[in-house]
């Protein structure tokens, strides 16, 4: 989960990063009250989870309440790269001398994680990055080993900070690692880290990204979601402890297993490039147990979005046999109509495996109207995104 940068950095001040004081707020009449409060030179900053805000407009410095007031207006309701501003983060101004950039993220290939710094930070990591890459240091962080104080002095080295801010800089790295550590995020980062004209150095934005497998670690994280800015059907597909990602086609996707789900996508694109480029909709894998409980919320989860044209179930028995998944599947549309949900929309099955047979005869005789029952995985995919593009 991406956080916001205003839930960054109450992060990093919880852990001890140097941070100005500020508070969030969703209209302009609050806006203004905060500056009051504030009575400096503030900055008025959307609350999107994307970067360039700055460059789209959407942070403001205000001299005074009124002025804070004007920009709030203005940036509440922007939207900045595809997402909508619903609050503004407003914060004493701080004055600017140098602008860096550090940070610490995942390094899935190699199993590690990795620090970059930058003396030239403000812009875009990535411009910085492919314009000018020597400014870009990269150093690898042992998981195990983590960032002490050496290890940070070796990053200020590397990214040749100057000696006047050599010490709080490697101070503020080793603070970040364990915002990283004891947050169980996969990514922090700051830009800018400033240097102030009277040379202290804060970090002027945020940007954490939480690993959402330590939630149960961190019940105060369950506060961060937002549920505004959330896939509604994600949203409920994770109460119901489903394994669902959203996609943007119109075939409903349901499958036993990851890996079997992630060749169903690819053969259902395939096939859809032949019926006018219909796509898959959703990664669904519904596990081992496929039962008939479990296989009722996954049809509920699927069926109920809007751009679903057809369902394709593909099922391969293991442990649990086709017969179970054959009965979970006609269960599961009893349940849904008893709860008024009659299904409408077609649903291809394709039942392979241990005691397929079996699984094939209680889906044809349950003479289900929407079910259709195909032999193999490709004809499947072929049936359900010609009757996506047909619906
Ligand atoms: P981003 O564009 O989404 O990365 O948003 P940032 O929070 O990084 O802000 C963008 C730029 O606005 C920064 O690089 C600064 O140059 C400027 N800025 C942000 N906050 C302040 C501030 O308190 N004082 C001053 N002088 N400039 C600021
Ligand atoms: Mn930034």
């Amino acid at each position: 989960m991406d956080l916001y940068e205003y839930q960054a950095k109450y992060l990093f001040d919880e852990h001890g990063v140097p941070v100005v004081p500020g508070e969030v707020c969703t209209s302009a009449q609050l806006a203004e009250e905060i500056a009051r409060k504030i009575g400096t030179t503030v900055v008025v900053k959307a609350q999107v989870k994307t970067g360039g805000r700055g460059k789209a407009g959407g942070v403001k410095l205000a001299d005074g309440p009124a002025q804070a007031h004007e920009h709030a207006e203005a940036i509440l309701g922007m939207d900045i790269k595809g997402h909508t501003v619903h609050k503004v983060l407003v914060t004493e101004a701080a004055e600017i001398a140098e602008e860096y950039y550090v940070s610490f993220l995942l390094d899935r290939a190699n199993r590690a994680f990795l620090a970059m710094a930058s003396v030239e930070g403000g812009v875009e990591i990535e411009e910085v990055a492919a314009t000018n890459p020597e400014a870009l240091a990269k150093i690898r962080v042992d998981a195990l080993e983590g960032v002490d104080r050496a290890k940070a002095d070796e990053i200020v080295a590397a990214a040749r900070f100057p000696q006047d801010v050599a010490d709080q800089v490697a101070e503020v790295l080793v603070t970040l690692w364990d915002v990283l550590v004891k947050e169980d995020a996969t990514l922090v980062e700051v830009n800018p880290l400033i240097k102030t004209p009277d040379g202290r150095i804060i970090a002027l934005d945020g940007k954490v990204t939480l690993d959402g497998n330590a939630d149960y670690r961190h019940a105060s994280h369950i506060d961060m979601v937002d549920e505004q800015a959330s896939d509604p059907i994600e949203l409920r597909a994770k109460e119901l402890d489903l394994n669902y990602v959203k996609l943007d086609g119109e075939v409903g996707i349901i499958g036993n297993g990851a890996g079997l789900v992630m060749s169903t996508l690819d053969v259902v694109a395939y096939a859809g490039e032949r019926h006018g480029d219909v796509r898959p909709a959703n990664f669904l894998d519904i596990g081992g147990g496929a039962s008939a409980d479990v296989m009722a919320n996954g049809l509920d989860i699927v069926l109920n979005d809007p751009s679903v044209k057809a369902v394709f179930v593909n099922v391969f028995g293991g442990i649990t046999a086709c017969d179970a998944v054959a009965n979970g599947i006609v269960g599961a549309l009893t349940m849904l109509a008893e709860r008024g949900e009659a299904v409408t929309k077609p649903i291809v099955c394709r039942i392979d495996g241990n005691n397929a047979e079996e699984g094939r005869r209680i889906l044809d005789e349950a003479e289900h109207e929407v079910i259709e029952l195909v032999g193999t995985m490709d004809e499947a995919a072929d049936r359900v995104a010609q009757l996506a593009a047909r619906n």
